[in-house]
């Protein structure tokens, strides 16, 4: 049996990765839960799962809470850390949305937990280190993701050294037939009317600017230790095809399915094993269709290229501005296409530092969000 412990329970992945656990409790337990600040729904999964403690990162939450329930609530910014740090379970999923998800991941992997994967801030920023400590402590991350674990499944039983290309698929997001023009005056609404995914708010602005596509891209070459010219993507609106690679004598493989959250979710958690399907099978009557990103129109996937290049804090800075952009965005603060104005900017003028540290990281991070806010407010 697998012990878990889920950062982020009452988000997205969070919520999927407990149907997951319902239909598998003799497989999965739940050990531990954390929540940003919606302990309305903490609370349900509490009585529901019963575990040993939870964590909530809103203090006055937290507090509020605890005086409901008769388990240990952490609180405040530590309370995923103080989770992480529980001997108790074996298995972190981290799906918290944000930065501090990076110092959970390298607890977890110092503790030698097995990891789960679907924070993109731990690999966009942290790349270098995050993947350096994987190495060293012997611990091995498994995406949530469903590219990732298309990419890692296309792998399986194959020596990476014959790899070609990897070749992310990309839905095109809400706005993939929108002129340049039509960008100019996009709305928050048509943003979010993204068709084939149900996810949460900040991801699918990144999935409509393709941000996102550019952070799979900056986390498929740490996880698989790629160099970036062997990274490319193609839209592929059906979303039947996660990913592919294809080997040096010109073979590529996929992973195919309908598009589901849940398969990735459920593999990360029975991998080496296969269980029942958690989504419907895919029955062959859609065309599948490929095409090439238009970078003009989507210049945030161009970004991540550029940064992985560089490497050092930049991937940090880049993410920070997008983080506060896509907020501003949401709140109706700035256009869409201040978007990525916005973020070349901070990019052009971050100082950057090579062979960072943690340290360094944070401090890029928290200097590209004054920079950006700065630079929107000249707009
Ligand atoms: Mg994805």
């Amino acid at each position: 049996m697998k012990k878990l412990a889920i950062l982020g329970s009452t988000g997205n992945v969070g919520l999927q990765t407990l149907e997951v656990v319902d239909k598998y409790p003799e497989k999965l337990k739940i050990i531990a839960l954390s929540a940003n600040s919606d302990i309305e729904t903490l609370e349900k999964q509490i009585k529901k799962y019963q575990p040993l403690t939870v964590g909530v990162a809103n203090e006055e939450k937290a507090k509020i809470l605890q005086k409901k329930v008769s388990i240990p609530v952490f609180s405040g910014k530590n309370a995923n850390l103080e989770i992480v740090r529980m001997k108790e379970y074996d298995t972190l999923i981290n799906s918290i949305v944000s930065l501090a998800g990076i110092e959970a991941t390298l607890e977890g992997i110092r503790l030698k937990k097995n990891i789960a994967l679907a924070n993109k801030e731990t690999l966009v920023a942290a790349g270098e280190i995050v993947m350096r400590e994987a190495k060293k402590n012997g611990v091995m991350i498994m995406p949530i993701d469903s590219e990732h674990s298309a990419l890692f499944q296309c792998l399986n039983g194959e020596d990476p050294k014959e790899i070609h290309q990897m070749i992310i698929t990309c839905s095109g997001g809400a706005l993939i037939d929108k002129t340049l023009e039509d960008l100019k005056n996009i709305s928050v609404e048509d943003a979010l009317g993204h068709k084939t995914w149900s996810m949460g708010q900040k991801i699918t602005i990144d999935s409509a600017t393709l941000m996102n596509k550019g952070f799979e891209v900056l986390e498929a070459m740490w996880l698989y230790d790629l160099p970036i010219e062997k990274i490319k993507v193609v839209v592929h609106p059906q979303s039947i095809i996660h990913s592919m690679i294809e080997y040096s004598d010109g073979s590529i493989i996929a992973q195919m399915s309908e598009p589901s959250m849940k398969l990735p979710i459920q593999y990360a958690l029975s991998y080496p094993e296969r269980w029942d399907a958690p989504l419907k099978r895919f029955d062959f009557s859609k065309n599948l269709t490929f095409e090439k990103p238009d970078l003009e129109r989507f210049p945030c996937l161009s970004f991540a290229f550029d940064v992985a290049k560089e490497m050092g804090t930049l991937p940090a800075a880049m993410n920070s501005a997008n983080d506060f952009m896509v907020g501003q965005f949401l709140e109706k603060k700035c256009k869409y296409l201040d978007i990525p104005q916005i973020i070349k900017k901070v990019m052009d003028n971050h100082q950057n530092k090579k062979n960072p540290t943690i340290e360094d990281i944070q401090t890029a991070i928290t200097k590209s969000r004054q920079m950006a806010e700065k630079f929107l407010l000249k707009i």
